[in-house]
């Protein structure tokens, strides 16, 4: 086990120092290879070692270079140094996470990023967090703790007598909502096509003054931090109208909600805290291994209400908090140690200032692309940009050949009707030297493709 171990160590250590100078994105001979992982399932036993070897040989060249610092594609974070370590003791503790006795350590670590979370991102302090594998499951458990909620104010106990014949529930969207919401209110049986749609305006973010009238039987979705612009929902005045109606307020925070920890980005958060449930990702902006997402809800009972099990004589209760009553899952990672790890090691300072170079990043590349004669379609107020190269067939060779260029990765959209580029700066590693080498790359192609001038 420990040479094992050793040679693991080795081989990681080697992948990581040499990603940076690689292509963003494999080749097709590296894909094709795969099929070496494949073939017959073995009849005999083969040596651990032998297994990492042939997974290092063939599946590390087809990765993509996430964990450098040019993928800017998506909303994709790479891995802190302590949160990848803590991953890979994690990993020898194995333990599961669902309850305090089956691991104190794991218990008491979500104990300790629940508090500093909510503290981080000026959440209320006596929430009920679950840790769960993503913003989708984050946005499925916040969803269904203010279904819940609503129905049981009307006398209707859903967890027991499901929802076919319980009293309506009106879901209000922006026009911008993320698919994820969408898809967790078809898994609670809320129906993506019944929402309420609120235009947006041309930033994304939803229009307040459009809003219909919000009443207790209304669960309003803000979002904080949209995909395409970064932009967010106008929660101050959207919370204090939900509050007076009595309606339930979710905010999709997906990457926004890391804003706050800078005072320079927590203006643009201004009344998130004023709802009753928030989504957040931890694999994106946080910067921690994939999979990981935080739900909040303002009122802890809420939350285990709507995940609740029934009761099992063997599923012991504390007095303190239980992991497994906060999430969908029962079993599963102890995920909450990278948090821990990425928490400790960055301090606030260093979060702060991982957010804050991120955001300048993308403020950089947004200058610099406009100062080379293209386009930016938003207004860059976070760390996410959107470019046109000219029209939609131009942009889409543009960002192909940048693609295959591999220096970089972006993907493409279609911001109100405009097709354009997406650069996403979410990565620790994204040094300045990065953007100055994909910057270079992006201009070079466009201007070769023979347009933006
Ligand atoms: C990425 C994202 C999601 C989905 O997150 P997953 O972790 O992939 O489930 C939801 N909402 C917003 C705003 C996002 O940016």
């Amino acid at each position: 086990m420990k040479e094992l171990l050793a040679e693991t160590a080795v081989r990681a250590a080697r992948y990581l120092a040499a990603i940076g100078d690689r292509k963003v994105v494999p080749g097709s001979e590296d894909v094709t290879r795969l099929e070496a992982l494949g073939r017959l399932l073995p009849e005999n036993p083969c040596e651990p070692a032998e297994v990492l070897a042939l997974l290092d040989d063939v599946g590390s060249p087809a990765t993509v270079a996430t964990a450098a610092g040019r993928y800017f594609g998506f909303v994709i974070g790479g891995t802190l140094p302590a949160a990848l370590a803590a991953n890979w003791l994690a990993g020898a503790w194995d333990q599961n996470a669902a309850m305090q006795v089956m691991s104190p350590v794991a218990a008491k670590v979500e104990d300790i990023v629940r508090e500093w979370t909510l503290d981080l991102l000026g959440l209320p302090s006596t929430s009920g967090v679950g840790f769960v594998t993503c913003t989708t499951m984050a946005n499925f458990s916040g969803l269904a703790a203010a279904r819940s909620a609503l129905l049981q104010r009307v006398g209707w106990n859903v967890e027991e007598d499901g929802t076919f014949e319980a009293p309506a529930i009106r879901v209000v969207v922006g026009e911008e909502v993320h698919v994820s919401v969408l898809r967790a209110l078809t898994m609670l049986g809320l129906g993506r096509s019944r929402v309420i749609t609120v235009p947006a305006d041309g930033q994304g973010r939803m229009r307040a003054d459009a809003l219909p009238v919000l009443d207790e039987h209304t669960i309003i979705c803000l979002q904080a931090g949209n995909v395409n612009s970064g932009a967010f929902d106008p929660a101050k005045e959207i919370c204090a109208r939900a509050r007076d109606a009595g309606a339930w307020v979710h905010v999709d925070g997906a990457f926004g909600l890391w804003g706050a920890v800078s005072p320079l980005y927590a203006p643009l958060l201004e009344g998130v805290s004023a709802a009753d449930s928030w989504a957040i990702d931890c694999h994106k902006w946080l910067n921690v291994p994939y999979d990981s997402g935080i739900v909040a809800v303002r009122e802890p009972e809420h939350l285990r209400r709507a995940l609740s099990a029934g009761s099992a004589a063997y599923l012991t209760q504390s007095a303190s908090r239980e992991p497994w009553q906060y999430t969908p899952d029962a079993s599963r990672r102890a995920r909450g140690i990278e948090l821990w790890a990425a928490m400790r090691s960055l301090g606030r300072s260093g979060l702060r200032e991982m957010i804050e170079r991120n955001c300048h990043q993308a403020k950089h590349f947004a200058e610099r692309l406009r100062a080379a004669g293209f386009a930016v379609l938003n207004d860059v107020i976070l760390n996410q940009v959107l470019v046109s190269f000219g029209s939609a067939e131009q942009t889409r060779r543009v960002i192909a050949e940048i693609q295959a260029d591999g220096t970089c990765w972006c993907g493409g959209t279609v911001w109100h009707g405009q097709t354009a580029m997406r650069i996403s700066v979410s990565c620790w590693a994204t040094t300045d030297d990065d953007v100055e080498r994909s910057l270079a790359a992006m201009i070079r192609i466009a201007k070769s493709v023979g347009i933006g001038w």
